[in-house]
């Protein structure tokens, strides 16, 4: 059984840590070959996914480890561009491991289709005439995509309201039909838009109003996913800091997000660093979760913080995060990017409903890997360190000058580029 738990995993090249992950997965060797390809995305491939492709675009792939969720070992494929994300959310599963592991659970895949009608003679009674029409509606948005119904989905539900109902002018005033969709493993975009679409006549010839937009919301709140982690203050024990003390260091954080926006979005643009380095890992769509967790953050009137964290009786810190998780393990580009394939291989979830707990919880361990740096080093100490490698290759540093130049860099404290390219130009004469 293969563990996510692989000690010095870092220490190891690029090749050692291919063969490792080799020996733990039944990769074939063309599989294999996609790591190291050059191109991994062929441009052939590329040039049908998107307009006017000149090329492609590449960012590191990472392994999140030590992550255990729901009993269950997890190694994490993150594509990022940005130090110190993938170290620290692989700390914080270790933290967390020792004390038992992630749970996470999700509710099932439901995605909404907003159909907008305006111009109706009577609202009220437009409003009545669709509610009245449900049955027929759903049915309708059934047969114009049979397949997802024989998958165990399809539209289950449908809700209206009217907006602006005080608007007297022509614009502004408008019935909002929301049809409720499960999408079992797909995102869902495609075939909610055409369940949008296919039923607008009969939502016209209903409300005697006129259609206009028929499109996904990506305020995925039918289709949440939520984490959760019990921590002793023990293992939160640092060099300089008692475990009570980073435990009260992180709710104190926590708590200035809670309660300040300006917080609040760098708090939870430090979660996003977990979520969506997974979320295009797996090829999913992460403009359409960036945009959701963060309408969700908002759900309760004021922007305030994703993740919530306190003390229990106990005396153990506990933290949750729940976000609108709109993913698919099918479709779009998970099925068609060779990497995103890949991905898929190695976290080994079942569903999409399985990778959202996954990428939910890798959030939740980011947060509190940047909240406990926050509460007792300073953010600056390990990022910089390992910033220090990118500013010696942004210098023009290569090989082994890399290693030597970020050390440099860090023993005279100057990690920038302008102080890198000296040092290389001193190590190359
Ligand atoms: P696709 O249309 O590519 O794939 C979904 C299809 O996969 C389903 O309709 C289904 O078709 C098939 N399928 C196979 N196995 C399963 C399964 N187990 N569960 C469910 N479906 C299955 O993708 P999506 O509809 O998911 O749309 C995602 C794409 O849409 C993303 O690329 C996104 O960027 C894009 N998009 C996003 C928008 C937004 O966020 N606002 C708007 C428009 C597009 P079948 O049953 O017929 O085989």
């Amino acid at each position: 059984m293969k563990s996510s738990r692989i000690p010095g995993f870092y220490k190891k090249t690029i090749e050692e840590r291919k063969e490792l992950i080799h020996s733990m997965y039944p990769f074939t060797e063309e599989e294999l070959a996609t790591l190291s390809a050059e191109a991994p995305l062929a441009q052939d491939i590329a040039d049908n996914m998107i307009e006017n492709v000149v090329g492609t675009f590449q960012l590191p792939l990472g392994l999140g480890l030590n992550f255990l969720i729901n009993g269950k070992e997890y190694i994490i494929p993150m594509a990022i561009e940005e130090a110190s994300v993938v170290a620290s959310a692989s700390h914080i599963a270790k933290i967390v491991r020792d004390a038992g592991g992630f749970t996470a659970e999700s509710t099932d895949r439901v995605m909404i289709g907003q159909i907008q009608v305006v111009g109706c003679p009577d609202f009220q009674q437009a409003k009545t005439a669709v509610l009245e029409n449900k049955d027929a509606l759903i049915k309708a948005a059934n047969e114009a995509f049979p397949s997802i119904v024989r998958r165990g989905g399809g539209a289950e539900d449908l809700d209206v309201r009217i907006l602006n109902e005080e608007a007297d002018s022509a614009f502004g005033k408008m019935l909002i039909v929301h049809l409720y969709v499960n999408t079992v493993d797909a995102m869902g975009a495609n075939l909610i838009n055409t369940m949008a679409e296919s039923i607008a006549p009969l939502v016209e010839k209903i409300t005697s109003g006129k259609v206009y937009l028929r499109i996904l919301s990506n305020l995925a709140d039918r289709s949440l996913a939520r984490a959760r982690c019990v921590i002793p203050p023990h293992l939160l024990k640092t060099g300089d800091f008692s475990g009570e003390e980073v435990r009260d260091g992180v709710i104190h954080a926590y708590e200035f997000a809670a309660s300040d926006p300006y917080r609040a979005v760098t708090h939870n643009k430090g979660i996003m660093n977990g979520v969506d380095p997974v979320v295009i890992a797996t090829g999913n769509d992460w403009r359409a979760v960036e945009a959701g967790a963060h309408a969700y953050a908002v759900k309760d009137g004021q922007y305030t913080s994703m993740t919530t964290w306190w003390k229990d009786e106990q005396g153990n810190l506990v933290g949750e995060l729940e976000l609108p998780m709109s993913v698919g393990t099918v479709g779009g580009a998970t099925r068609v990017h060779p990497l995103a394939k890949m991905a898929l291989k190695l976290l080994d979830v079942s569903s999409a409903k399985e990778l959202a707990e996954v990428i939910v919880t890798v959030g939740l361990a980011q947060n509190l890997g940047a909240l406990k740096a926050l509460a007792t080093d300073g953010i600056q100490k390990g990022h910089m360190t390992l910033h220090s490698r990118s500013v010696a290759i942004a210098a023009g540093a290569t090989g082994e000058m890399i290693d030597i130049i970020a050390k440099e860099l860090i023993k005279i404290n100057e990690i920038r580029v302008g102080k890198a390219k000296e040092l290389v130009e001193k190590y190359k004469r």
